[in-house]
């Protein structure tokens, strides 16, 4: 285990004035990445795999969420618990919201080792925001993955899951199935499908984020950022063609220098 695994994160999931219990090391030409890409096509996973290939940290909002739920309201900031109140409402939290939550974690976005960031930002306001306050830190992005894959094959990898309605383990109807059909591994519970993973509401999902993602994609690609990988293939693989990919635009800006 390395040191990046033993960091707890504080930094970021508590935010100030909690600080990380390893913090990484500073790093001579630290990644700071942006992760892109449709609910489905494994981000996540691509984040914690390029966390360990980088060095840098994988700073998701939906953790930082996550872990304020989890914690005492006092313990919030002003921020933090007008962002839960958002939640709890089952309302999306207003653009400027999220990134005075980010804000506040700016060290993160210092930080000698790097980061990537998963789930921000969502809107071209947001990406704004990011690269004003960056250019104020003299600090710029090193690149921007944009993670495809064809809306058919999304819509099949999520409309084959299947949620065990006791115990709530998921499997996949095709990638992942139970032993038995129907019913669960874990507890021999009923296996279903969840509401969210019907194809209708996948499709409705999948064309917000495309409304919303598609002038981001844009800025990024104006500013010579965007690296697009396909996200087809095994974890793995779809990890060797990021790095592949992030490595092939940094010699060529290279070159122009
Ligand atoms: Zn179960």
């Amino acid at each position: 285990m390395n040191e990046q695994n033993k960091n707890d994160r504080a930094g970021w999931l508590v935010g100030p004035p909690a600080q990380c219990s390893v913090p990484p090391g500073e790093s001579k030409s630290p990644w700071r990445l942006v992760l892109l890409g449709a609910p489905g096509v494994g981000k996540g996973t691509q984040a914690d795999r390029l966390r360990g290939r980088l060095g840098a940290c994988h700073l998701s909002t939906g953790d930082v969420f996550r872990a304020a739920g989890s914690r005492d309201a006092c313990d919030q900031t002003p921020v933090m618990k007008s962002a839960i109140e958002y939640m709890r409402r089952g309302a999306l939290v207003p653009d400027t919201t999220v990134w005075e939550m980010v804000r506040e974690r700016s060290a993160c976005i210092r930080c000698g080792g790097g980061f990537i960031l998963d789930g921000f930002p969502r809107t071209l306001a947001q990406a704004e925001a990011l690269k004003e306050h960056m250019e104020s830190e003299r600090l710029s992005l090193s690149a921007v993955v944009n993670y495809e894959l064809p809306l058919a094959e999304i819509v099949a990898r999520l409309s084959g899951r299947r949620t065990c309605e006791k115990c709530k383990a998921v499997f996949h109807v095709t990638t992942q199935p139970p032993k038995e059909e129907g019913v669960c591994d874990r507890c021999g519970g009923r296996l279903f499908q969840r509401e969210d993973d019907r194809p209708e509401s996948i499709t409705v999902r999948l064309e917000a984020y495309e409304r919303s993602t598609a002038p981001l994609i844009q800025f990024y690609k104006d500013l010579g950022l965007l690296v697009s990988v396909p996200a087809d293939g095994s974890p793995d693989e779809i990890c060797e063609n990021t790095v592949t990919a992030l490595d092939a635009l940094h010699l060529s800006e290279d070159r122009l220098h």
